[in-house]
């Protein structure tokens, strides 16, 4: 028989999400009356946006005409897309990005889990706990040595440099799933660090659009020599509702340098070009003009609108989370809330709790690593009217 990669067999069992849907399938059996409402999507629940669904219209019209038809793209997407990435998410912060440094995909989970094909199996990953899964998961699957970087109530959920040396360095800012965020002085702290020990720093910030705070870095870039050591990933799912649509974004700046096995200096821009031209042929036509749509003063308007709902969210979330007597971190730049559960319980036994006593589905923390014991997430992403509800309720829980 066909030999398989062992590394597969030391994956965690990834049965968080699943055994969430199967708790709350039981207790809606048992209590059939019971309105559950359900805090623990980390999916948008508003439509897409005017402007991204005209434009939607208009490429398939594109597509049905000899004249406009197009066939493959190009691997690392259109330019049309790509200039507009430029413009108004680094150029508008005083950051330079050239069209060539950005590679559009079909979403940045795709990118984070392929981003290891670029690096030698050697290297070490530091990846912060409690996190989302894939960054973990794609290591184990490469048989990459992972170091964990706690992330706990003793150092304010900002985790501290490793103490061994590591070669990728994993950073989610704003964070899922605890909400939080770096400062310009703390992301510093870690461009630092990358550059001095020669180290790349993945820099997550698929949920840059809910940053409030001016002291928040919505690109590693607006650290200086980020450049030099980073890459950033970007989606269009939380921005603009593109969960269902699928569209991301990685920046390689030209800058950034690897060293092959012979010592020779190489292009990571270039290795990734290589891989995405080896491996992808692009997000597909219609999906990139609804993306670029977003970018349109009306599209800009109506993203924003959305964006501002989900923190309105957040901000309810904040305040009965408050209100109930419970500790909690996150909110303002994200839209996550992540709160810790009362003395003495862990994180699925407050999920059964507040499962049973007040009809709202959490997610447990330890599902997104060790650190993320005592704690549960929970998220904006639902209707105005659920989350109100989901607060109401709270405020009665009994503990
Ligand atoms: N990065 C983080 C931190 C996320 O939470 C998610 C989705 O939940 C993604 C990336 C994936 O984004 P996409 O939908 O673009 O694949």
């Amino acid at each position: 028989m066909i030999k398989v990669n062992d590394n597969f067999g030391r994956l965690a069992p990834n049965y968080l999400f699943s055994e969430v849907a199967r708790k709350i399938r039981i207790f809606q059996q048992e209590n059939p009356e019971a309105h559950v409402i359900k805090m623990s999507i980390g999916d948008v629940t508003r439509p897409l946006c005017p402007a991204a669904v005209e434009a939607l219209h208009r490429a398939a019209d594109d597509q049905g005409l000899a004249e406009t038809f197009r066939g493959y793209g190009p691997e690392q997407g259109y330019p049309f897309l790509a200039e507009k990435i430029c413009q108004f998410d680094y150029a508008a912060r005083g950051i330079d990005i050239s069209p060539d440094e950005v590679f559009i995909s079909d979403g940045a989970k795709s990118d984070l889990g392929n981003i290891g094909d670029i690096f030698s199996a050697d290297c070490t990953a530091a990846i912060t706990d409690p996190v989302y899964p894939v960054y973990v998961d794609t290591n184990v699957m490469t048989g990459r040595k992972i170091v964990f970087l706690p992330c706990t109530e003793a150092n304010g959920m900002v985790p501290g440099l490793p103490t061994e040396p590591v070669d990728l360095i994993y950073l989610c800012y704003p964070n899922n799933p605890t909400g939080t965020t770096l400062t310009r002085a703390q992301l510093k702290v870690w461009v630092d660090y990358a550059r001095k020990v020669g180290a790349v720093i993945l820099f997550d910030s698929a949920y840059e659009c809910f940053i409030t705070e001016e002291d928040i870095p919505h690109s590693i870039y607006e650290i200086e020599e980020a450049k030099e050591c980073a890459i950033e990933f970007r989606s269009f799912s939380k921005t603009a509702g593109f969960t269902g649509m699928r569209c991301g974004y990685t920046v390689i700046p030209h800058a950034l340098k690897g060293v092959d096995s012979m010592g020779n200096e190489v292009s990571l821009n270039g290795l990734w070009r290589r891989r995405q031209t080896t491996k992808f042929n692009g997000a597909s036509y219609p999906i990139q003009r609804a993306a670029e749509a977003i970018y349109t003063p009306s599209g800009q308007t109506q993203i924003r609108e959305s964006v501002d709902y989900y923190l309105h969210n957040a901000a309810i979330l904040r305040q009965g989370i408050g209100a109930a007597g419970l500790n909690f971190r996150g909110g303002i730049n994200a839209p996550y809330v992540w709160v810790k559960t009362p003395e003495g319980l862990s994180s699925w036994e407050f999920f059964d709790l507040l499962l049973a006593q007040t009809h709202v589905a959490c997610t447990p923390g330890v599902g997104f690593g060790l650190c993320g014991e005592g704690y549960v997430r929970l998220t904006a992403f639902n209707t105005l009217a659920a989350t109100e509800m989901a607060m109401d309720r709270i405020s009665k829980l009994t503990l």
